[in-house]
């Protein structure tokens, strides 16, 4: 090619790029970034971005409103953060559980916005359904439902995808009955109170040192409330989660002369790519090992 050739050629390609892009930005609603054209899927909790991870696969670009590691109850949104989620084709999101997303969600709604309330199947004021196997796996479906809707053209693909999702979780939920069959009734005791729905569906009875919002510190009437419990019921070991340094459960473990266990409420990703039902598996060795069963 001549250098004028070239030249020509270099252009022809520019003013291509240029008219590429300019279509991307007027086009469809779908653009998961600068040239991906497929549904842009937002998530605000790292639960629901598992699902929405498992369902969507190749068809969909998913991201998490959230910065890595954030906690499901502390996340506070950027402006940007805030912006991503109003650009969205599509928000999977509980409300109640963050106040900076349902904030950014009612000022500037995105296309469309799946509530997991429904599916989630919510008992009361307790969000914390992911601990629940069979739940997630309904709000597997629902999460590949909506993404049908908003795209139909890969509404196959999500579907299969959510039935392998359910298939993973009914295994899980069935390994986790197996193995607690013989531990009903035992007493459950958390740091957090946020295995309220792993709890009922296997027979446990769960006892939070602090309450559904971990951020509460617990009042001294609760922390006798729970010494007397532990004694009672002969309880070996108490449960707080991984990020936490858990200050309150530790006192009381070292008084009452208790072990101590860690149990992930799976409220953010432990590490990048980390599979949530191999987490969901250690907690269950670990229920296994310290529960009296
Ligand atoms: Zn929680």
């Amino acid at each position: 090619m001549t250098p004028a050739a070239h030249r020509r050629a270099t252009a022809a390609l520019v003013a291509v790029v240029a008219l590429g892009l300019a279509a991307c930005g007027a086009g469809r609603p779908g653009s998961g970034g600068e040239g991906d054209d497929r549904l842009d899927v937002v998530t605000s909790a790292y639960p629901l971005q598992y699902v929405t991870e498992r369902v969507a696969g190749e068809d969909a670009a998913v991201s998490s409103a959230l910065p890595p590691g954030s906690d499901a109850h502390e996340a506070e949104l950027a402006p940007s953060q805030a912006l991503r989620l109003s650009d969205a084709d599509v928000v999977v999101t509980l409300p109640g559980l963050q106040a900076g997303v349902d904030a950014a969600l009612a000022a500037s709604p995105p296309g469309r916005v799946v509530d997991v309330t429904g599916p989630a199947d919510l008992d009361g004021d307790d969000l914390h359904f992911w601990l629940d196997p069979l739940r997630l796996a309904a709000v597997g479906d629902a999460v590949a439902g909506e993404l049908a809707l908003a795209d139909p053209g890969a509404a196959d693909g999500y579907r299969a995808r959510a039935r392998e999702l359910r298939s993973d979780l009914e295994a899980l939920d069935a390994r986790y009955a197996a193995e607690l069959a013989a531990c009903r009734g035992a007493v459950l005791v958390t740091s957090h109170e946020a295995f309220g729905y792993l709890a009922a569906r296997y027979g446990l009875e769960q006892v939070g040192v602090a309450g559904l919002d971990p951020e509460v510190e617990p009042t001294p009437a609760r922390l006798r409330a729970v010494v007397a419990q532990v004694q009672d019921a002969g309880v070996r070991t108490l449960y707080f989660k991984t990020e936490a340094t858990d200050a309150v459960t530790r006192a009381v473990a070292a008084r009452l002369g208790t072990g101590t266990g860690v149990l992930d409420p799976m409220e953010s990703e432990r590490e990048p790519g980390t599979d949530l039902v191999g987490v969901a598996q250690d907690n269950l060795l670990s229920l296994r090992t310290g529960l009296a069963c």
